[in-house]
């Protein structure tokens, strides 16, 4: 294989191969735009690498042959003393991961190569030196694996308290020396001074690094797969930091928080690389650029305007400017706010740059939840400082100060906000932890908030009034506020506000929309309405809710609903009637039990008019009662203190119960005696249940009823129970469709014979998850999945994304098979992963007709079924 190619060679649709970084810095080149030659050697060339602990055979070579064409075109060797050429060498993933990986600039530097990079800079000595000391530091931090604390503790001792730019050459070259010493004395050996010998290093620390742990943490994260690996780019170097008509920079085509036009990136002068989102000293706004060097501003606006029509969608960038000549270094579809999401692919529509299709498949299920959180009410709370609105949302919790603190509070359940002065890549555990971030320090372009926007956590950043002092756990005010961890404080990543205490929070305007409860007719709802309303042509699959009674029916078709899914019959049974259903477990003859269930038969009829009235017409799944009996019964234990204590005088119900829950005990409840084994067993409960949903269905003209029989394995017994559902139906002069879960692998496996006594299936997720694999949800997620994450058994949990491989391939049987039987049976899922997007593309490739899911989550799953067919 090839294992390395040129930036004229690659193009932005091989990032699987490239990486996003080489992808497109091949795409800007080819687009013509002014980027420093190089080349980028592939992800395949990673995989083998970390494979076999070697680089695989033959990439050295095609290394060598690419930098000697690169050393020709430049006119100058890697490294040469007297003129020498200089590359970083950069990591690059498919996917973007901020800041997670290495990248080590102004390789090619030693002893005598420092004198050649002054020459060529006109003798500016402090710049060579200045870019000397950083190669030494990057590369003994990243490829040596030195405490970069060593570098920096060192570095601050220079100064004495000068500001950066204050130093001189002098000053660097004495930091070289000591940076040379610690080297040394970190690992034994000389900083290597051979240009090449650099190189490759650098190369093989970059492979490595896509598994630093924070790397591995980033990637569990976002559900990015673990074996991706990274690309490694080699770039000829620019300099930013060669003086004041030099500068680096980031920048965005659009504001990647609202969505709005116009110029925003920040702009550092005399600096490089990483000094802009290290935030070492405050960055200028990239406007201010235009008064500094008009022509330089004006190609970027160019170049910017270039690329978003090119890419179609916002892109950010970094650039550095040598000398008065601009340089693209970077440039990616940019992460942005779950509304500006919405915001920008409306805007895109437009502007005729996309079609609304695309724009559908702009903006995900994931962001428009995030859009349908509660956000701060207006008024109220005390306002101690305002930083920049990072990240939208609204995060209440105790200041901490240090990610172990974020990690262990949380870990007890409380809620933090994480307040740095600004984050470093170490800080992603306590970043997830917290319910928002606060820094003092840093733009929009800083750790904190790229990485806050990209998890969709709350984030405001730079709050410079903020005085944090990480040491003393606290911050203090300019007015004299003085926060201590563990006070509580409200952050608003919407506006930027910083609040003491605790602040009220309403609903989202987007929640307000759905309900047609608000009177927000801002630009946000106006572009979700586009979409949702696109959404709701495209999409082929119905959407119905989870729901079991009258009022949580009327939200669901508020939020848009086509009917209900899965009204859980057994939610009925609790509470005040609790005592019907233990007449029933106690009632020992004939007589007793149907007085018993008569006593609940107006109870349930009286609940399923509700609900066909809230439904209007639309179809109503109603499953017949499905838990083992003894879930509404007394807790063992209590009832057995209770009757011990009372001795004689125990009350003779009780001392029943006591006996009925010895009798019902089972090792198993989740394999024993529920569902349609229940039904079969226990006379009269299933049609008493009928019963009352045929009375409610002549109750309400138009009622569509759907009769659904829990975890059925085989069909006879569906027969059993179809045949006295069909006689009562018939009896009442009710039609109602009858047909069954499936939620049982042996049911999934013979759905051909199901079919012939079912009209519909509905797929029940959940039991079938934990049947095929053999484990119960409600004890295994404590007990091993995180260790099962950790060691990538599976890459996410099955109970929140469906399983395709296994628990999918027993959908796509049973689907197959029972459209075979009955070609006209209606198929849905009903499970918790209804509501989970990529189960719902599942659900829409295998064929099914609807998902149900909870009515929060409807808006979700309409668009999510749209974005599947496009
Ligand atoms: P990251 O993925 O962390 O952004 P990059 O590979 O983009 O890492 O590099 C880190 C910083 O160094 C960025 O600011 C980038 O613009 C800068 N940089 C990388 N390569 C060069 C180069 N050849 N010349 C000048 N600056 C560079
Ligand atoms: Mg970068
Ligand atoms: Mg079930």
């Amino acid at each position: 294989p090839k294992y390395v190619y040129d930036f004229t060679e690659g193009n932005k649709d091989l990032k699987g191969l490239l990486g996003g970084k080489g992808a497109n810095l091949a795409e800007m080149t080819n687009l013509g735009l002014p980027v420093p030659p190089g080349f980028t050697i592939t992800t395949e060339a990673c995989q083998n690498f970390l494979r076999d602990g070697v680089v695989p055979e033959g990439m050295r070579e095609e290394v060598s042959a690419h930098l000697a064409a690169l050393e020709a075109r430049m006119g100058r060797r890697l490294g040469q003393a007297d003129d020498p050429l200089l590359v970083s060498v950069r990591s690059g993933a498919a996917f973007s991961m901020p800041g997670m990986m290495e990248t080590v600039l102004n390789i090619g530097l030693n002893d005598e190569s420092v004198h050649g990079l002054a020459k060529q800079a006109s003798g500016n000595e402090r710049f060579a030196w200045d870019s000397y000391r950083r190669l030494i530091q990057m590369f003994g931090k990243t490829v040596q694996g030195i405490d970069g604390e060593l570098f920096d503790e060192a570095l601050e001792e220079l100064k004495d308290g000068r500001h950066d730019l204050e130093l001189e050459a002098a000053d660097f070259r004495r930091l070289v020396a000591t940076y040379k010493d610690i080297v040394r004395a970190q690992t034994g050996e000389d900083f290597p001074a051979d240009p090449h010998r650099q190189m490759s290093m650098a190369v093989e620390a970059v492979f490595k690094s896509w598994n630093a742990p924070r790397a591995v943490l980033y990637r569990r994260q976002e559900r990015i797969p673990a074996d991706l690996g990274t690309a490694v780019s080699v770039c000829s170097m620019v300099f930013g930091n060669c003086g004041m008509d030099s500068g680096t920079g980031v920048a965005f085509t659009r504001d990647p928080g609202s969505g709005q036009q116009g110029v925003y990136g920040d702009y550092l002068q005399n600096a490089q690389g990483e000094d802009v989102v290290a935030g070492i000293r405050n960055t200028m706004p990239l406007q201010e650029l235009e008064s500094l060097d008009k022509a330089v501003y004006d190609e970027l606006m160019r170049i910017m305007e270039t690329l978003e029509n090119h890419y179609r969608d916002l892109c950010d960038i970094e650039f550095t400017v040598e000398r008065g000549k601009l340089w693209m270094l970077q440039t990616r579809v940019g992460k942005r706010t779950a509304g500006a999401a919405f915001r920008i692919a409306v805007q895109l529509a437009d502007q005729g740059l996309i079609s609304l299709d695309e724009a559908v498949t702009r903006v995900t299920g994931d962001q428009l939840a995030q859009l349908m959180f509660p956000r701060f009410a207006d008024s109220g709370g005390e306002v101690i400082a305002k930083g920049m609105n990072a990240s939208p949302g609204a995060a209440v919790g105790k200041a901490v100060f240090s990610t172990e603190r974020a990690v262990e509070l949380a870990a007890r359940g409380e809620a933090v906000i994480l307040v740095r002065r600004e984050t470093n890549p170490d800080d992603l555990a306590g970043m997830i932890a917290a319910q928002g971030v606060l820094t003092s320090r840093g733009g929009k372009t800083s750790h904190a908030a790229v990485v806050a926007r990209g998890m969709g956590k709350t984030c405001v950043c730079g709050a410079e009034e903020l005085d944090v002092s990480v040491k003393e756990r606290r911050f203090t005010t300019p007015s004299g506020v003085v926060v201590s961890e563990g006070d509580v404080i409200s952050i608003d990543g919407t506006s930027g506000t910083v609040y003491l205490g605790e602040v009220p929070v309403v609903p989202s305007p987007v929640v307000e929309y759905f309900e047609g409860t608000g009177e927000a007719d801002d630009e946000l709802v106006g572009a979700v309405h586009r979409i949702m309303s696109h959404a709701d042509e495209v999409r082929r699959m119905a959407v119905r809710a989870n729901a079991d009674n009258a009022e949580d029916s009327a939200r669901a078709r508020r939020f848009g609903a086509q009917g209900i899914g899965l009204c859980r019959t057994e939610h009925m049974f609790l509470g005040e009637r609790r005592c019907l259903v233990e007449d029933l477990v106690l009632a020992t003859s004939d007589e007793e039990r149907e007085r018993a269930l008569a006593a609940l038969e107006p109870l349930q009829r009286a609940d399923f008019t509700g609900i066909f009235q809230a439904m209007e017409g639309l179809p109503v799944t109603i499953r017949l009662i499905d838990p083992p009996l003894h879930e509404f019964l007394p807790d063992f234990t209590e009832l057995s203190v209770k009757v011990a204590l009372a001795g004689d005088g125990a009350e003779k119900k009780d001392r029943e119960l006591l006996a009925a829950l010895k009798r019902l005990h089972e090792q198993n409840p989740m394999l024993g005696l529920r569902g349609v084994r229940l039904g079969l067993v226990i006379p009269g409960v299933f049609a008493m249940q009928v019963r009352a949903i045929a009375a409610a269905a002549k109750a309400v003209p138009g009622s569509r009823a759907e009769i659904m029989i829990p975890l059925v394995a085989a069909v006879q017994e569906l027969e059993h129970v179809r045949d006295e559902a069909r006689q009562i139906l018939a009896e009442a002069g009710v039609e109602a469709l009858i047909g069954t879960m499936i939620e049982v692998p042996r049911a999934a496996l013979t759905a051909g014979q199901i079919a012939e006594a079912a009209q519909f299936f509905s797929f029940g997720t959940n039991d079938l998850t934990q049947m095929t694999w053999g484990f119960s949800r409600d004890d295994v997620e404590a007990a091993f999945f995180s260790k099962y994450l950790e060691l990538g058994i599976f890459g996410v949990s099955p109970f929140e994304t469906l399983d395709r491989d296994g628990v999918g391939r027993l959908v796509t049987i049973a689907a197959e098979q029972g459209r075979k039987a009955r070609p006209d049976l209606k198929l849905g899922i009903c499970g918790e992963h209804g509501g989970d997007p990529d189960s719902i593309h599942f659900c829409h490739q295998v064929g099914l007709d609807y998902v149900s899911c909870s009515p929060f989550r409807v808006p979700v799953a309409r668009l999510e079924a749209a974005r599947a067919t496009l």
